[in-house]
C-alpha cells in the first residue's frame, strides 16, 4: 500500500454503506479509478462537496495492490464548475463527457491530454453558464456544441480511433467531393462504391466534412461557432461513430440531440 496525491475529476458516486461511498474518478496520475470514501455520506464528512459529480479536486489515495478498491483519504475542491448547473445544454454536455470517460476508458490508463481537455471543456461550459462570456442563448448553444465536438474529436484521437476524413477507408481510393459518406464501421469516409455494401454508412454534406477536418487542428480557445444545420450533422456523425465503437448508445445522446449540441 502506498499514499498517492493527484488531481481528479468526479465521474460518478454511489452510496456503498450507511456511511461510505464509492466514487469513480478520472485522475491525472492513474487515469480512471474507483475509490472507497469512508464516511463520505456523513453530512459533515472530511470530503465536504469534493465528491459531487464533475468536481475537480485534489485527492490523497491509499493505493491497494490486491485487487481491492483504493481508499480515498482526503479530497479538496479545486473547481466546482457551478455554472454548469445554470445552463441545461452545458449540464447535458458535461454529463455526456462524464459518461464517455466513465464507460469508455479503461481503468488505470492515464492520459494527461484527456484530463486537461476535459477540465478545459468543463471550465468553458461553466463560464458560459455563469454568463461570464457575453453570449445570447443561440451563441451560447453554438459555443457549447463546438467545445463538445472538439472534446469528442480529441477523445477519439487519444483512444486510437482517429477518423479517416480524406481517403476511402474501404479501398484507400479518392472519395467523391460531392457525395460524401461517413462509415462508423469503416472509421471514416468511404467512396460511393465501398459504401454500398456498408449498412452503417450515411451521407454527409461537404460543409460538415470540412468542419470535421478543421476540428483536429484547432485549440478549444479558437473554436468558431458552428451553424445549426452542421451541428445536427456532426452530432449524427459523432453519435453514430461513438455508439459503434462503444457497442452501445450513450444515454446522454438523446438530450444532446434535443438541445442541438
Ligand atoms: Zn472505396
Amino acid at each position: 500500500m502506498s499514499l498517492e496525491k493527484t488531481e481528479s475529476l468526479v465521474l460518478r458516486t454511489v452510496d456503498w454503506s450507511e456511511t461510505s461511498r464509492i466514487s469513480t474518478l478520472w485522475t491525472k496520475k492513474f487515469g480512471k479509478i474507483r475509490a472507497l470514501a469512508k464516511g463520505g455520506r456523513r453530512l459533515k464528512s472530511s470530503f465536504e462537496n469534493a465528491l459531487d459529480l464533475l468536481t475537480h479536486c485534489s485527492i490523497v489515495l491509499l493505493r491497494k495492490t490486491s485487487g481491492s478498491l483504493d481508499l480515498l483519504t482526503e479530497a479538496q475542491v479545486l473547481h466546482g464548475f457551478s455554472g454548469l448547473r445554470k445552463d441545461l445544454n452545458a449540464l447535458h454536455a458535461s454529463y455526456y463527457l462524464a459518461e464517455l470517460l466513465s464507460e469508455w476508458t479503461e481503468d488505470y490508463d492515464p492520459n494527461p491530454v484527456i484530463f486537461e481537455q476535459a477540465l478545459l471543456a468543463l471550465a468553458t461550459w461553466s463560464d458560459l453558464g455563469d454568463g461570464k462570456v457575453c453570449a445570447g442563448r443561440e451563441e451560447r448553444q453554438g459555443r457549447i456544441a463546438a467545445v463538445l465536438f472538439r472534446f469528442e474529436f480529441i477523445l477519439l484521437l487519444e483512444l486510437g480511433f482517429r477518423p479517416e476524413l480524406k481517403m476511402c477507408t474501404g479501398c484507400s481510393g479518392e472519395v467523391d467531393e460531392f457525395q460524401n459518406v461517413f462509415s462508423p464501421a469503416g472509421g471514416g469516409v468511404k467512396c460511393r462504391t465501398c459504401s454500398l455494401a456498408d449498412r452503417t454508412s450515411f451521407k454527409i454534406s461537404s460543409e460538415s466534412l470540412q468542419v470535421l477536418i478543421s476540428l483536429e487542428g484547432v485549440s478549444m480557445e479558437n473554436l468558431q461557432i458552428i451553424p445549426l444545420q452542421i451541428r445536427k450533422e456532426l452530432r449524427k456523425i459523432f453519435g453514430r461513430y461513438i455508439t459503434y465503437l462503444m457497442g452501445r448508445r450513450p444515454k446522454l445522446l438523446t438530450y444532446l440531440e434535443a438541445g442541438c449540441i
